[in-house]
């Protein structure tokens, strides 16, 4: 069996706590954004079948990364590492995982346990390409936490005459807004009657509006909770469409069915939010996390930290698009930034080793042998000590399946050992050096 060396020690584990973490997850420096690597095997079989759809993959995966990290986010998202979206995948996914809101539409549920999140996590998102954080559909996917699940809205799959329209939660369709929706529909006051049913409004999309190119209208912020229902002004929704076209500046549809929704129409439809935009939460916390199979290159994540500093901003981010506060008007928080504080608190690692890897002596005074058998490949070993910082002043000795580190510069004390296999499955052991 021939290892690797010399080995090369990267950043790849600041830290560890006592349950074993399969995904070697990094985090940027600037601690914006983490990285979770698998294998070129399981990222492309990721892809191909598209497994955050997967409810057992999604959660083992959620599971994984609770061990790195503590319960501290609202949302999680994943976003693949392409330059292009996978043409088998969605722009965007939303996973619910728990919700306390009554009043929207929604029941509550909590299946929290499931992902490993102790309570606080309310979604995870997929995000099917790199850029996808800033360019959208991040702001559409979000909304999807609290909407459209009470209104009755309808879409249709073509431009033309004679056309059957069909139920459209939960997206906007042929539904007016105080401004184009991030679900979808049009801009309320573009809208003209031209009489026998036909309408006429500035061009719009049924399920969305060109990403995080719209900010949020008054009723999507009222279902986020950052408004009243008093502030939200009359708006329309039509069903029984049955013909649609467009002139590229204006779209023409004509409806059996229009439906003027007021403050007091909706209160009694919904019934009270609860809690009340008062008292409602309106700060966040989001965890943003790129799924790759190979180490994240500097351009990378270079994007990835600037997009996720652009996204959480609490100002604007100097662009066209919107970010998260400047989509909810200035009402809502979306942190991304302070990672750091969220890793979990450093334990012993614990990890039980496989009969195939073995680590001794413990405690060394001198040299430690990492011995493996069965063709155990080992790709990367790399020491931290028990603030996280990677030790890497010893030298190191080959010897067939047998593998000598030197730790006699180091102080006595304790540390963790890295050992990163070939197929990227990762151990961590527990070494004194005394
Ligand atoms: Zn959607």
């Amino acid at each position: 069996m021939k290892l690797k060396l010399p080995l090369f020690f990267c950043l790849f584990l600041l830290m560890q706590n006592a349950k074993s973490q399969t995904h070697p997850i990094e985090l940027h420096p600037n601690n914006r954004v983490a990285s979770l690597q698998m294998t070129p095997t399981e990222y492309s079989n990721w892809k191909a079948n598209d497994q955050f759809n997967n409810a057992a993959v999604r959660q083992a995966l959620f599971q994984d990364i609770y061990v790195k990290f503590q319960d501290h986010f609202d949302f999680i998202f994943l976003i693949l590492n392409e330059d292009t979206r996978p043409s088998n995948l969605a722009s965007g996914q939303l996973m619910k995982v728990s919700n306390n809101v009554t009043g929207i539409g929604m029941s509550t549920y909590n299946d929290c346990a499931s992902y490993g999140s102790a309570g606080k996590l309310k979604a995870v998102m997929h995000l099917a390409r790199r850029d996808y954080l800033r360019a959208g559909p991040s702001l559409h996917e979000l909304m999807h936490n609290w909407g459209n699940f009470c209104l009755q809205t309808e879409s249709v799959s073509s431009y033309g005459t004679g056309l059957t329209s069909f139920a459209y939660q939960p997206h906007w369709g042929f539904t007016g807004g105080s401004n184009k929706g991030q679900l979808g529909g049009f801009q309320q006051s573009t809208l003209v009657a031209n009489g026998g049913g036909s309408y006429s409004v500035g061009t719009f999309g049924l399920n969305a509006n060109g990403g995080n190119s719209v900010p949020y209208t008054q009723f999507e912020l009222y279902l986020m909770g950052m408004i009243p229902l008093s502030g939200v002004n009359n708006f329309d929704v039509f069903r029984g469409i049955t013909s649609y076209s467009s002139d590229g500046t204006t779209d023409t549809f004509q409806a059996t069915t229009r439906t003027t929704y007021t403050s007091a129409s909706l209160q009694t439809l919904l019934g009270t939010r609860n809690p009340s935009s008062t008292t409602s939460q309106k700060n966040f916390k989001l965890l943003v996390i790129c799924l790759t199979d190979t180490p994240l290159t500097a351009a990378q994540w270079s994007l990835l930290d600037d997009y996720s500093e652009k996204f959480g901003r609490t100002a604007s981010d100097g662009s066209s698009t919107y970010n998260f506060w400047e989509a909810t008007n200035g009402l809502g928080t979306m942190e991304t930034g302070n990672l750091q504080n969220s890793l979990n608190a450093l334990g012993v690692a614990t990890n039980e080793f496989t009969e195939d890897i073995r680590v001794y002596p413990i405690p060394a005074k001198n040299y430690i042998t990492i011995e493996t058998k069965n063709n155990i490949d080992i790709h990367e070993l790399a020491v931290y000590n028990l603030l996280g910082q990677k030790i890497n002043n010893f030298t190191v000795q080959q010897n067939d399946n047998k593998i000598e580190i030197n730790m006699g510069d180091c102080p006595k004390g304790i540390y963790h050992l890295n050992i990163k296999k070939e197929d990227g499955q990762l151990f961590v052991k527990k070494i004194i050096i005394e």
